[in-house]
């Protein structure tokens, strides 16, 4: 069970902070930028939060429904407070500043444990002042999933956020709409509940907000299915059996106003294809069509629901693919070629054109697809966002794939790549720079075990893959393979 759906969610808190006296016809929220660094949603723009500490249970809240309720508070103020510096206490509003700092100092020192230092200096939380707007289960195609109740709370008067450096790179005030417009205007990279979050209260405060708020399933822990880390591109994540920890490959339905393309419809699973089905079949009802199912290669996990999503549209759907995916692939019919620097251009509104680059390496024949007016590419699977990419020769080869790598990186004004597997990455350039730095980092280390007598992969693996698990041995012989042939084409072995 656990396996089918991915790793559990842990325990997490959010709160959506308004400004005090905010005008309610647009208010104010405080966003934040996360740290390119941090392993879950790097880079993207979401409001403050974390996971639920176990002392959490035991702080003083007042008024809770439930002990429940209260620790996901209580965890909520917490993360409130030490990412930045707002202590939403009662009772809080009569220390000064400084000794806010200290009390944040004493905390993060690890001095004072949460509930000891609102006990030492008398101040309670009031689950009053936490409206619960809803919960959000990360969905299952990222390895690392929460659990996270999200809270509306008034900033208390006198109290200013401040970023303090570490999981946060930024943050700032500003009108829920135009944060919205923000992510409309390809400016930002988010998930669904802070979209949400921002249609909702750019609507207005109301009566009525927390009904909205709570108006949709995904409000209530059902994971999103469309996941919209940019306008116009859809996520559609399906499950696959394809390599741990990845669980799903990552369909995309890049889409305006009239023309869709169905990005490597991955899964051999019927209900799968049914969920994407219905969620392209809602967008025709729409008044667009699929002008295109692409492959960007001929992995079957990325073109295992192909023949039934053809056939679903009534089998009049072109699909598209390099000739080389074409020639390799046996059961799926490709209609059309594509060549490198091919543009695509959706009719309709707004214009997208996408130039297919083709990146072999990690498979023959691989296509990424960028998006330049928005700063987006498709990368297929040369960059991904959940696991490791494997280079297995003779289908992976290691110097083209450095090659293709070292190529998107030249992109200019990348944005966001969004890859095959897990979530979209939303630092571009680190990412890849990343990605080359490790391989040549493995290449050196081969290398050196080579000229120090290590003879075969396994021997190879064994001196160089220490931080590897045994289990995944095996597949590193394959990437060692791949290593030892670009040295040995490169006349270095
Ligand atoms: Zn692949």
């Amino acid at each position: 069970m656990s396996e089918r759906l991915g790793t559990t969610p842990k325990d997490a808190a959010a709160i959506i902070l308004l400004r005090h006296d905010t005008n309610p016809d647009n208010p104010e929220v405080f966003w934040v930028k996360r740290s390119d660094k941090l392993a879950f949603l790097g880079g993207f723009h979401a409001f403050p939060g974390g996971q639920i500490d176990a002392g959490d249970a035991e702080v003083d809240v007042r008024n809770a429904p439930n002990p429940e309720t209260a620790a996901m508070i209580s965890g909520a103020a917490r993360e409130l407070f030490e990412e930045l510096g707002v202590l939403a206490a009662r009772g809080g509003d009569t220390l000064t500043k400084g000794q806010r700092t200290s009390l944040l100092d004493d905390l993060e020192a690890g001095r004072m444990s949460w509930q000891a230092l609102l006990k030492h200096y008398e101040l309670y939380l009031d689950a009053d002042d936490f409206t619960y707007v809803g919960r959000w289960v990360t969905p299952p195609f990222n390895a690392r999933r929460f659990d996270t109740w999200f809270f509306l709370v008034k900033c208390p008067p006198k109290q200013e956020p401040n970023v303090i450096a570490g999981e946060l790179a930024s943050g700032e005030w500003l009108p829920a709409r135009d944060a919205y417009d923000r992510w409309m205007n390809d400016q930002v990279v988010t998930v669904p509940p802070t979209l949400h979050a921002l249609r909702t209260l750019g609507a207005g405060i109301a009566p009525d907000l927390v009904e909205r708020f709570l108006s949709i399933p995904h409000a209530h822990g059902e994971p999103a299915r469309r996941i919209t880390f940019r306008p116009n591109y859809i996520c559609f994540p399906v499950r696959t059996p394809t390599r741990p920890p990845a669980t799903h490959t990552c369909c995309y339905i890049v889409h305006n106003s009239k023309e869709m393309l169905v990005f490597d419809p991955g899964s051999p699973y019927e209900e799968e294809q049914q969920a994407l089905a219905e969620c392209i079949d809602e967008m025709i009802g729409e008044g667009r069509e699929v002008r295109e199912i692409i492959l960007t290669h001929l992995h079957p996990d990325h073109v295992g629901g192909v023949n039934a999503l053809k056939e679903h549209l009534g089998g009049n759907v072109a699909v598209a693919a390099h000739a080389q995916t074409a020639e390799a692939l046996q059961d799926v019919h490709v209609d059309r070629f594509i060549e490198d620097n091919d543009v695509i251009a959706l009719a309709g509104e707004p214009a997208i054109r996408l130039r297919a680059l083709h990146t072999p390496g990690h498979a023959l024949g691989h296509l990424c697809f960028h998006d330049e007016d928005r700063g987006v590419l498709l990368t297929g699977d040369n960059i991904v966002g959940v696991g490791s990419v494997l280079i297995d020769p003779p289908q992976g080869n290691m110097r083209e794939y450095l090659k293709s790598l070292e190529r998107m990186r030249s992109l200019p004004n990348l944005t966001v790549l969004l890859g095959g597997h897990g979530p979209a990455v939303a630092a571009p350039y680190q990412k890849i720079d990343e990605y080359i730095s490790h391989r040549l980092e493995r290449e050196q280390n081969i290398l050196e075990a080579v000229r120090a007598g290590a003879s075969t992969p396994k021997e190879i693996v064994e001196r160089v893959y220490t931080d590897v698990s045994p289990k995944a041995h095996a597949m590193a012989e394959r990437a060692v393979l791949a290593h030892l042939e670009k040295l040995r084409d490169e006349g270095r072995l």
